[in-house]
């Protein structure tokens, strides 16, 4: 009853006239400075070694209308800058989930992975420039085999699929995520054990109008382009249940679903998937600002999937379209102090302004036993790696 008085009350306040001495304000200049005194624990270190599973060290160069094309790949950083913090920080190991395909993979591969044993791991990634040409699905298929020839850990799947990819690539009709001609993919990955790092979807606030009603209001005013309210796209849910159906369809391949299964927003429908979805598991890249404003369901959450929930950051170095993911130490100390602290009323993104919508975080305080599993032991066992 609470709310609804309380929403009554806004209301009425809305209709009242400006008075005449207030001074309009451009919301992008609001920088309020919190005047609360609570306790402020800097984490410099994790208290445990961490493998970082969702990190973008490389990329490829070519990319149209959200497509990433052939084999040519860059990396923003080289290995002994990013090992540097990675060693001030206590990452034992970064997973570069963008490795690209074909030579693209090998060479990430050869640069990353085998010239730093343990301390990096590459994933590879599907070649959808050709997801329309005859023979695709089995051509897919055999190039995970080589990819894991070559030292790929496993696959990733980016938004790509569900939001981009047309039946003309960048053209015609999207192509759904449960498409039967990845299923070759699919199974190949579950056959090689290479886990299917998959991110489908965005957060909700991006499939509804970018309007005043919207939370992440200056973030799609200020990128039009993430925006997937009307056009052609998709309900979210029905991108997510496509995705789930892919779960369901390939039970012997293991998924880790992106950023809290893409739904942090609901951490009831992210229980219900996992409960009914034995292969599905999750990490918590950039999604801090949801977890951390709902810290006591995060923290049930923690305590029901410690098991199937691992450290991600989706860092990317010098990555300034996004604060809330430019790989540096103060990225890693925030995610630190989530995760260990019982701190309050604190930013999830090194960023003057809260980038992922206009609210502050809490800690979860999490006991060692989680903290181990979420640092490094599900993504260990996952990955294959010994211990
Ligand atoms: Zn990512």
């Amino acid at each position: 009853m609470a709310a609804i008085v309380d929403s009554q009350a806004i209301r009425k306040s809305e209709a009242r006239p400006t008075p005449a001495a207030s001074v309009p304000l451009p919301l992008d200049d609001f920088r309020p400075e919190s005047m609360l005194h609570v306790p402020a624990t800097q984490v410099a270190r994790a208290k445990f070694p961490v493998i970082d599973v969702h990190t973008h060290l490389s990329f490829s160069v070519v990319n149209r209308n959200g497509v990433s094309m052939g084999e040519k790949m860059t990396c923003p950083m080289p290995p002994d800058q990013v090992l540097a913090v990675m060693d001030r920080k206590n990452l034992r190991c970064m997973v570069d989930l963008t490795g690209g395909r074909g030579q693209g993979v090998v060479e990430m591969v050869n640069q990353w992975q085998k010239a730093h044993p343990g301390r990096f791991l590459v994933f590879t990634e599907p070649w959808y420039e050709r997801a329309n040409q005859p023979g695709y699905a089995k051509f897919q298929a055999d190039q995970i085999e080589q990819a894991h020839h070559a030292g790929a850990r496993g696959l990733k799947v980016v938004k790509t699929l569900g939001l981009y990819l047309r039946e003309n690539i960048t053209e015609g009709k999207l192509l759904k995520v449960d498409d039967p001609r990845f299923d070759p993919m699919w199974e190949a990955c579950g056959a090689l054990k290479m886990p299917v790092a998959i991110h489908i979807s965005d957060p909700d606030a991006f499939f509804r109008p970018t309007d005043r009603f919207n939370e992440r209001f200056e973030e799609l005013n200020h990128h039009p382009d993430w925006s997937f309210h009307g056009k052609d796209f998709p309900a979210k849910m029905d991108l997510l249940e496509a995705r789930n159906r892919v779960f369901a369809r390939h039970p012997k391949t293991q998924f880790i679903a992106l950023h809290v299964g893409n739904r942090g927003e609901d951490l009831g429908y992210v229980t219900a998937c996992l409960d009914r979805l034995p292969n599905m598991h999750v990490e918590i890249g950039a999604r801090l600002n949801e977890l951390g404003r709902q810290p006591r369901q995060a923290r049930k959450f923690f305590d029901k999937y410690q098991d199937r929930i691992m450290f991600g950051t989706d860092a990317v170095p010098h990555g300034t379209d996004t604060p809330q993911q430019v790989f540096g130490e103060p990225l890693y100390e925030i995610y630190f102090r989530f995760l260990e602290t019982e701190d309050e009323y604190f930013d999830y993104a090194p960023a003057p302004v809260p980038p992922q919508g206009r609210w502050r975080i809490s800690g979860l305080g999490l006991p060692d036993q989680i903290l181990r599993k979420v640092y490094y032991e599900n993504a260990a066992r996952l990955l294959n790696l010994a211990a």
